[in-house]
């Protein structure tokens, strides 16, 4: 089946498009060989144009995804080239329904990047003053998410092909369609959100679950919060850190890097129980220094050896402030400790080897970077995506 795919995808290469004899079109197309298709939202284009494959780009009778259509004025040129190929990686999604779509057998906004394969099956969600479907929320998610994972990439030094396959992320119209998401393929008899940790990472929410309301912003960050934890899950060697003694580094990335894109963290798990749970706002520089400043007595003895469900509400802070220290003062260090931490290695060994500190050093540096860090005044949070 799939040798008869390459070779008739082969086939039709070269009896289309061959790279060899392909012509040099003409002054319509300005010696493209196609032209833009204009089905499509202008201000949607450049982002269709950035993913491996969007399922409602596919649905448009002119182009079928390709974004192109062949200049009916000549015989083609480059562009023709990348029409059919982008015609043939199409095809291979379209050939290939993730779970949802073969569960509902219905039509679904499916955005598929380099680390995530979306499904964002919601009619409106609320940005500012703006309504966005979920064809236009996925794109947006898309953009966030990719934003995030090459920061994570850069962090560990990973690439895509590290993980052992993209990260499926899923928000849902209903309670009803998310439970039986959960039940169905993500084996879970709940309606609270899931993710599901490992080999085949996948989360499923309701977008008007308490914390996200159908509002795109809070869908987006959660999203990228989510995306962390399952990615770390899969990175290099699948193996989740979050029910060992490194809750901290799970819950930390988890946190930092949506702080990162958005300057306020909304989302609390583990298990996602906690959607409504909230310190300080989210917005937590301010409120570290503060928290360092009054509480001197040793913090990371107990935080560092605490599993990712076991965390209290201003330890998400912690962590992330900790692992804000490591991103910031020893980068090289984050490989290194969730590796360790995936072989079950104890925080004050992986602290001695890789930070070249005990335990009260790591404290006493962290402590003194906060307070010679963190502003008097937090950064203003994104409003809009
Ligand atoms: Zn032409
Ligand atoms: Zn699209
Ligand atoms: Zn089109
Ligand atoms: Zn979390």
């Amino acid at each position: 089946m799939l040798t008869s795919f390459v070779l008739f995808a082969a086939a039709l290469l070269s009896a289309q498009a061959d790279e060899e004899k392909v012509g040099t079109g003409c002054n319509f197309c300005k010696n493209r060989g196609a032209v833009a298709c204009d089905r499509h939202d202008k201000d949607l284009l450049p982002l269709e144009e950035q993913v491996h494959f969007c399922s409602v780009a596919a649905n448009c009778k002119d182009c079928q995804g390709a974004l192109l259509v062949d200049c009916k004025r000549c015989n083609g040129g480059p562009d023709s080239i990348k029409l059919e190929k982008r015609l043939l990686t199409f095809q291979r999604y379209l050939d290939s329904p993730v779970g949802p779509e073969e569960l509902f057998k219905r039509h679904m906004p499916r955005v598929v990047t380099d680390h995530y394969d979306l499904i964002i099956d919601v009619e409106k969600l609320k940005d500012g003053s703006r309504k966005l479907n979920g064809h236009e929320v996925a794109h947006l998610m898309a953009v966030e998410l990719e934003k995030a994972a090459a920061l994570l990439n850069e962090h560990f030094g990973a690439k895509p092909f590290h993980s052992s396959r993209r990260t499926r992320i899923w928000y849902w119209n209903t309670v009803k369609d998310h439970k039986r998401v959960n039940f169905e393929l993500l084996k879970q008899n709940s309606e609270m959100g899931f993710s599901l940790y490992g080999v085949a990472p996948a989360s499923s929410d309701w977008a008007g679950a308490n914390g996200l309301e159908f509002r795109a912003m809070n869908v987006v960050s959660n999203a990228v919060h989510k995306g962390t934890h399952l990615r770390l899950s899969n990175l290099f060697r699948v193996e989740w850190i979050g029910n060992k003694k490194a809750g901290w580094f799970d819950v930390g990335a988890a946190h930092w890097y949506e702080d990162k894109l958005f300057q306020r963290v909304s989302t609390y798990c583990i298990d996602e129980a906690n959607n409504d749970l909230d310190y300080e706002g989210g917005k937590w520089r301010v409120a570290m220094r503060k928290y360092l400043n009054k509480h001197k007595n040793g913090i990371l003895p107990e935080l560092i050896g605490k599993v990712s469900g076991t965390l209290r509400d201003y330890e998400h802070a912690l962590a992330w402030s900790l692992y804000d220290w490591v991103a910031n003062e020893h980068p090289k260090a984050l490989k290194l400790l969730l590796m360790g931490y995936k072989d079950r290695i104890e925080s004050r060994d992986l602290f001695r080897k890789h930070l070249g500190m005990t335990v009260i050093q790591a404290e006493a540096a962290w402590r003194e970077w906060v307070a010679a860090t963190y502003p008097v005044k937090d950064p203003k949070p994104r409003k809009k995506l």
